[in-house]
């Protein structure tokens, strides 16, 4: 959640019929209802877009939904040694780290995920993480340091949540250590949509980074359009998508890479080889009711594959569904 790469994986199309870049203004005039907020956060770019015909009322909620994802951020990043998962990663192994609720619900709702793909999602890989980030590093680790990190972590079926009323632990168990980075962003962007809808707003667009939520329904009742970015060409889009409350989000090996002796590593982890994952997708976009969800299933499918993913992905509550690879 912290790269200093500024990308957007997908554009917002605000306007009736219209698809494309953020900041072309044509699109604000229809109803010039849209009123929208760019930010930094969580290592990139949020683009918040409300419906209201009230424009310091839906200033006063854009801010609050920013708030909702800066607060997110500071609660989950593992690049900060007093979040949440930064106290926990420093702790000494097998005690009880009391963590905020909204961590302990995404913990579990990683847990979750890692059981439903066998693994492919595996929140525990900061160790290996932490050798392989794009952010740091522009070679493949040391063979040595490599396999005494890997053999280290003892995965996601050693971590313990407990909640009591309020409060909440996780259990430092010995090899664990947290990376939320694959499912914190969407867990984010749904309490700013939540919070939107608790003021009252009922048409909105929370994206951040291109994983995105929509609350109710574009202008005039039409979906929100959406474009995916084109893997090989940034600027161009692939695919255009409509959403009426629901979310999307994509995954893939294009945004944050280094590349050595002609290969490329990317960020998202192949948890059997402790290392980035090579294989044939480009990039994954999953929807799902939940951002929390789309966001932990694309990272998931990218890891199994279009096949794979789909078999797992059969009858879960969450209703993750592939709509795009490259
Ligand atoms: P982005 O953060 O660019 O939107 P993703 O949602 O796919 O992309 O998340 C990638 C991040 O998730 C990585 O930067 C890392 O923090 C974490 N991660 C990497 N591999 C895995 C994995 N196999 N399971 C869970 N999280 C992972
Ligand atoms: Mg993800």
């Amino acid at each position: 959640m912290n790269d200093v790469r500024l990308d957007r994986r997908a554009f917002l199309g605000l306007g009736a019929g219209i698809l494309g870049v953020a900041l072309t203004p044509v699109w604000l005039r229809p109803a010039g209802r849209i009123h929208r907020l760019s930010v930094p956060v969580m290592g990139t770019i949020a683009d918040l877009a409300v419906v209201d015909s009230d424009a310091g009322r839906a200033r006063v909620a854009l801010d609050a939904a920013a708030g909702e994802l800066r607060h997110v951020e500071a609660l989950m990043t593992r690049f900060v040694a007093s979040s949440d998962v930064g106290r926990f990663n420093a702790a000494p192994m097998g005690t009880r780290v009391p963590v905020s609720h909204e961590t302990a619900e995404v913990v579990r709702a990683a847990i979750g995920w890692a059981r439903a793909t066998g693994g492919a999602f595996d929140p525990t890989l900061e160790p290996v993480a932490r050798l392989w980030d794009p952010a740091f590093v522009d070679r493949p680790p040391d063979r040595d340091v490599l396999r005494s990190a890997a053999s280290e972590s003892r995965g996601w079926t050693a971590l313990e949540v407990q909640v009591r009323g309020d409060a909440a632990w996780l259990t430092r168990a010995p090899g664990t250590a947290l990376d939320l980075g694959g499912i914190a962003k969407g867990w984010g962007i749904d309490r700013a949509a939540d919070r939107l809808a608790g003021m009252g707003v009922a048409s909105a667009l929370v994206s951040v980074g291109g994983d995105l939520a929509a609350l109710g329904a574009a202008p005039e009742g039409r979906p929100w359009r959406v474009g995916i970015r084109d893997p090989r060409d940034p600027e161009g889009i692939i695919r255009t998508v409509e959403l009426t409350d629901g979310a999307l989000a994509t995954s893939g090996d294009y945004e944050r890479w280094f590349e050595h002796d002609g290969v490329r590593y990317a960020h998202i982890l192949d948890p059997k080889r402790a290392a980035p994952h090579r294989g044939v997708l480009r990039s994954v976009t999953v929807t799902a009711p939940r951002a929390v969800d789309a966001d932990a299933a694309a990272t998931a499918a990218f890891v199994l594959g279009h096949d794979a993913a789909i078999e797992r992905f059969d009858g879960l509550a969450e209703r993750p569904r592939i709509i795009h690879t490259a």
